[in-house]
C-alpha cells in the first residue's frame, strides 16, 4: 500500500514542499479566476498568452516529475528530450481547449505531488540533472518547482504580484538571480539593495567604486530582477538619480 504522507522527515525539505504546494494552490487559484476567454489574453511574458504560461507550468510539472522518477528508479530520464521539444510542447499546449489546458495543469501538479510524496527518504539525495545541465540532488526539484509556480502565477497578469509570494521564497529567488549574474560577471557596477527589511539585503558588485544602486522593497526588487518592470524601484549613481532604473541583467 502506498503511504498518504511524505516519506521524508527532513524538516527543511518538508518546509520546502509546503512552499511548493502553497505556490501550486496559489497558481491554481489565479488560473481558476480566469474565464476560458481570458486565457487568450496576454501574460506578462513577451510573446506569451496566458495559455502559454499555463501550458509551460503544466509541462514543467511533468518534467520535474521525470527527475523525481529518475531519483526513485535510478533510470536516467531527462526533464526534456531537447530544448526544441520543450518549446514545441509549450506552443502545442497553448492550442489546447480550455478544459484540456486546465486538466494539464491539474493532473500534472497532482502527479508531481504523488512522486514527491512517495519518494523514499534516502532517494532525495540521489543526483539528477536539470535542463541547464546542473547535477543536483533530487531535493532541488522542490525549489525548481516552487520558483515556477509562484513567479508564473504573477505572469498570469490577473492581479497577483510579487507581494503575494512568501518572503523566504522571494529572498531565495533573489539569491539565485544575483548568483547567476555574479557567475557570469553581468553585475559589473551594479548594486541591488532591498529596503524596509530588519537587516538590509545587498547584492551585486559591492566592491565597485561608483556603482548604479537599485533600491526597493523585496517585492519591487524581485519584480525588477526577474525582468518584470521597474515599478517601486529607484536608482542612483554618484548621488544622482538614474531614471528609469536600468533593466536588470538577463536571469535565465
Ligand atoms: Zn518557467
Amino acid at each position: 500500500m502506498v503511504a498518504r504522507h511524505d516519506q521524508t522527515t527532513d524538516p527543511v525539505l518538508l518546509d520546502g514542499l509546503l512552499q511548493a504546494r502553497r505556490g501550486t494552490a496559489f497558481f491554481a487559484r489565479k488560473l481558476n479566476e480566469l474565464t476560458d476567454a481570458e486565457l487568450d489574453g496576454d501574460s506578462l511574458l513577451p510573446g506569451w498568452t496566458r495559455r502559454h504560461v499555463v501550458a509551460h507550468v503544466g509541462y514543467n510539472a511533468r518534467a520535474v516529475a521525470r527527475l523525481v522518477e529518475w531519483a526513485a528508479t535510478g533510470v536516467e530520464t531527462p526533464m526534456y528530450p531537447s530544448v526544441e521539444i520543450r518549446h514545441h510542447e509549450i506552443d502545442f499546449g497553448a492550442t489546447l481547449s480550455p478544459i484540456a489546458l486546465r486538466n494539464l495543469f491539474d493532473h500534472s501538479a497532482v502527479h508531481l505531488n504523488v512522486e514527491w510524496r512517495d519518494l523514499p527518504a534516502d532517494n532525495w539525495h540521489h543526483k539528477v540533472k536539470t535542463v541547464q545541465g546542473r547535477v543536483v540532488p533530487a531535493e532541488e526539484t522542490v525549489w525548481m518547482r516552487t520558483r515556477e509556480v509562484w513567479v508564473h502565477a504573477v505572469d498570469l497578469a490577473n492581479g497577483a504580484t510579487f507581494k503575494d509570494i512568501p518572503a523566504p521564497v522571494v529572498e531565495r529567488l533573489l539569491m539565485d538571480i544575483t548568483g547567476a549574474w555574479h557567475a557570469r560577471g553581468t553585475d559589473k557596477d551594479l548594486v541591488v539593495k532591498v529596503t524596509g527589511q530588519p537587516s538590509a539585503l545587498v547584492f551585486g558588485d559591492t566592491a565597485a567604486d561608483s556603482p548604479t544602486v537599485v533600491s526597493g522593497s523585496l517585492a519591487a526588487i524581485a519584480q525588477w530582477a526577474t525582468g518584470r518592470g521597474t515599478d517601486g524601484t529607484t536608482a542612483e549613481r554618484d548621488g544622482g538619480p538614474v531614471t528609469p532604473a536600468p533593466p536588470a541583467p538577463a536571469w535565465i
